[in-house]
């Protein structure tokens, strides 16, 4: 052990368990590739006032949760606590949105710091994948969205996961809502904190987890009664649309997200295996966004997906993915002369993209052997000088055990004949 530790609320990722992080990466972004989304990576930090505008000044997120800093040069940055601010401010930097057909989509894949108190499923350090369609209002783009989260979950092999849907309105109709809803919230039993909430963002005082503010809130004003006629239309269309598509939801007039500039069509991804941090990602339309971060108008919709999260809930179900062996072919030099010759071997191997590793360090070949079997390798090369002198070496089987002499020019052919 070193001095040091992982920093409060991170955690390092180890093989061999990091691989199962790197495919559900690849799982989340595999339906997105194959849907016309292309990749988008933006930097670490942005500008502190680009959250303040495109997250919302009364979010958690910007108020408690956010490593704000100013550099040497008297900046005011921060660590990017999500991704769709800075990928709408990026999409709207290179004028993407003028360069080709509407709508631009983009998905992304990256670390994301939130000052949060750790516990499970919630980290100071975490992971998202995030898919983001700029400039459409289109019900089949939400409709899209949703599909291909659900696709991603399914092909993991995830199963106990719900989609909560809800609508939250638009311009029309949430302001009427959210007076209705503050009229309400005045005549409740609730701290300062709370109160002040109401009137800044009536609408987060409905997420409140905690049980004495949620008994409160049983009578309260719901938007489904005050959505307008539009926006009822456009929620029923998304909702034909998944449902055509076989994918089941449930419908919450509750659901309401953490950050300000949602609008229409807000989504979660819930897994009934994780305890308090149930939500494995979420996302919804955001028509207001690129005006407030003073781009044009461009209805939009996203989500993003915790990668930490969903290892949780493949852990939680069970489910193992069937991750390929990393090494294929283990060579196990004894003696100098051997280990020039097998070196080269590794090298040929290796340039035919066959996975291939090397016992290094000397050891005996006993210790060499556990390492190969450690190794997952499905065979291994074993020459010693006498083998050299007859110009072979030893191939095993490592799943067998068998093992036989295999001429040192056709070893390389051999083992790609036998890998397939
Ligand atoms: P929560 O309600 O659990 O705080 P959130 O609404 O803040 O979630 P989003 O901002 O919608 O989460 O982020 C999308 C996804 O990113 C979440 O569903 C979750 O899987 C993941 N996520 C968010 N915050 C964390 C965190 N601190 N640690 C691990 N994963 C996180
Ligand atoms: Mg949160």
């Amino acid at each position: 052990m070193s001095t040091f530790k992982a920093p409060k609320g991170t955690y390092d990722l180890l093989p061999p368990d990091s691989a199962t992080f790197l495919a559900v990466r690849e799982a989340i972004a595999r339906p997105l590739r194959n849907s016309g989304y292309g990749y988008i990576e933006t930097p670490g930090f942005e500008s502190v006032e680009l959250f303040a505008r495109g997250v919302g000044e009364s979010t958690d997120i910007v108020t408690k949760e956010m490593y704000a800093f100013e550099t040497k040069g008297g900046s005011r940055l921060a660590l990017r606590p999500e991704g769709t601010a800075s990928v709408l401010r990026a999409a709207l930097e290179a004028n993407l949105h003028k360069a080709g057909n509407l709508p631009v989509k983009l998905w992304y894949s990256g670390s994301y710091y939130r000052y949060e108190r750790p516990q499970k499923g919630r980290y100071r350090h975490f992971s998202q994948v995030g898919a983001e369609a700029i400039g459409a209002e289109d019900p089949a783009l939400d409709a899209e969205l949703i599909i291909l989260a659900d696709q991603a979950y399914r092909s993991l092999g995830l199963r106990n996961f719900r989609i909560l849907l809800n609508s939250l309105g638009d311009k029309e109709c949430r302001p009427v809502y959210r007076a209705a809803l503050q009229d309400f919230l005045r005549g409740l039993d609730l701290d300062e904190e709370t109160l002040r909430r109401a009137e800044i963002n009536p609408l987060r005082v409905l997420d409140d987890k905690r049980p004495d503010v949620q008994k409160q809130l049983t009578d309260a004003p719901i938007l489904r009664d005050y959505l307008c006629d539009a926006c009822k239309a456009y929620h029923e269309e998304v909702r034909e649309l998944i449902t055509a598509a076989g994918v089941s939801f449930e419908d919450d007039a509750r659901l309401v997200r953490g950050l300000d500039y949602y609008t229409r069509t807000t989504f979660e991804f819930v897994h009934d295996g994780l305890g308090a941090q149930s939500a494995v990602g979420g996302g919804g339309r955001y028509d207001g966004l690129s005006e407030m971060i003073g781009g044009p108008a461009l209805p939009s919709v996203g989500w993003a997906l915790g990668v930490d999260r969903t290892v949780l809930a493949l852990e939680a179900e069970g489910v193992e993915l069937p991750l390929p062996s990393v090494t294929s072919v283990y060579a196990v030099p004894l003696g100098e002369e051997a280990r020039r010759v097998l070196f080269a071997k590794v090298t040929e191997l290796r340039k035919l993209g066959i996975s291939t590793d090397f016992a290094y360090g000397g050891k005996g070949l006993k210790g060499a052997m556990k390492n190969a079997n450690r190794s997952g390798a499905r065979f291994a090369i074993v020459a010693g000088e006498r083998d050299l002198a007859e110009g072979v070496v030893q191939l095993k089987d490592m799943e067998s055990g068998d093992q036989a002499p295999v001429g040192l020019n056709e070893i390389v052919a051999e083992l790609e004949t036998r890998l397939g």
